[in-house]
């Protein structure tokens, strides 16, 4: 098998997980971060720039991707692998979130989800089995299976009704896939409700799946209630398969959600915040804007070793962001792609240690955050 969850270690506190992934393309310890490379970059990032920051494995988006350049022109070029120029493990979601967002362009039936192109106004008609065909044309080492994803809040039953959708969905994607080098994951959908989350993480639990999702979460909702439904769903799943939640998030939701059974993530909170002229720091946030840092000659963050902090000022930093100069962005975003794997590193150490719950406490008051 190309696939292989290893589970080292669980944290008798909290209930974290210490593991690693084995994929074709190498190992992904986890819990682990996944930088977001939504149309086949990481925004403002040289390859070798991201392999810096300690990342394992990188995402790519096949609803960007499979509108352009297209599945095909992907794999004239050799699939995802080589477009990145990345030897590393890739993971794929389906498109659905995207297509799903687009709710004024798109429309849903037990057939596929039909949208229009954001690029050109063209027709779309996604199923399930085309999400599946475009990843593996991608070359991707996990897809995810195409979902149903509804805007919160919505009522109860057309949340059932698009948790339940998800799953024949899921069934679909699994029974069509015919690549063996390319793990596929399911998505647990259902709202806010837990016992639909729990009623959607058994069924997809039956099948044969490498590993499990929780998706349809950081839409909104408070942390409180991401957390609750987290802690419901992580339990509902086979102990011996990654645990994958979606587009979460700042770190502190990153360590929540460690302890309540997550291995992995994925989200452009770094990199989006980072060209924004926000910084993730060990002493919490720091907007380089700010007057403040004009003349300070310290680096973003004294602790870092990454190269915007071993090399530059945050008073340089600033001017690089008053200037409009593009530089100021991708050293902003290195930093924190650099912070999320170190606050990743140190959780998974803290694991093996069983000091976890003493380096929460430490970094939230750290982040001033009790
Ligand atoms: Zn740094």
């Amino acid at each position: 098998m190309s696939f292989r969850f290893e589970l080292h270690q669980t944290d008798p506190q909290t209930g974290a997980r210490r593991g690693t992934f084995q994929t074709p393309h190498g190992p992904v310890q986890t819990p682990g971060f996944m930088p977001v490379g939504t149309q086949g970059t990481v925004k403002g990032l040289t390859i070798d720039q991201v392999k810096s920051t300690g990342a394992h494995m990188i995402l790519g988006n096949t609803y960007h991707l499979g509108l352009r350049p297209g599945p095909e022109i992907v794999r004239a070029l050799g699939g995802l692998h080589a477009m990145f120029a990345w030897d590393g493990p890739i993971l794929t979601d389906s498109g659905g979130f995207q297509v799903f967002s687009l709710k004024d362009i798109s429309k849903i039936n037990e057939q596929s989800v039909v949208f229009r192109s954001h690029i050109d106004g063209a027709i779309v008609d996604l199923t399930p089995e085309y999400s599946i065909e475009i990843q593996e044309a991608l070359g991707s080492d996990v897809a995810m299976v195409l979902d149903h994803v509804v805007a919160l809040p919505a009522p109860d039953g057309e949340v059932q009704d698009a948790m339940e959708r998800s799953i024949r969905w899921a069934k679909r994607c699994l029974e069509h896939a015919s690549r063996a080098d390319q793990a596929k994951f399911a998505i647990v959908q259902g709202g806010l409700n837990t016992e639909l989350r729990q009623q959607c993480a058994r069924e997809l639990a039956t099948m044969d799946f490498e590993g499990f999702a929780v998706g349809g979460l950081s839409v909104g909702e408070t942390p409180d209630e991401m957390y609750r439904i987290t802690a419901a769903t992580t339990p509902e799943l086979p102990v011996e398969r990654p645990r994958y939640l979606m587009g979460v998030g700042r770190p502190i939701d990153l360590l929540e959600s460690i302890t309540r059974g997550i291995d992995l993530f994925d989200c452009v909170m770094p990199t989006r915040n980072g060209r924004n002229g926000f910084a993730f720091t060990e002493n919490g946030h720091v907007k380089i804007r700010n007057a403040v840092h004009k003349t300070d000659t310290s680096p973003l963050d004294p602790t870092c070793d990454c190269f915007t902090c071993t090399r530059h000022s945050r008073g340089y930093l600033r001017h690089l962001f008053i200037a409009g100069e593009m530089l100021g962005p991708s050293l902003l975003s290195l930093h924190n792609l650099h912070y999320y794997q170190r606050v990743m590193a140190g959780a998974r150490t803290a694991i093996e240690a069983g000091t976890l719950t003493e380096y929460i406490a430490e970094k939230k008051r750290l982040w001033g955050m009790q």
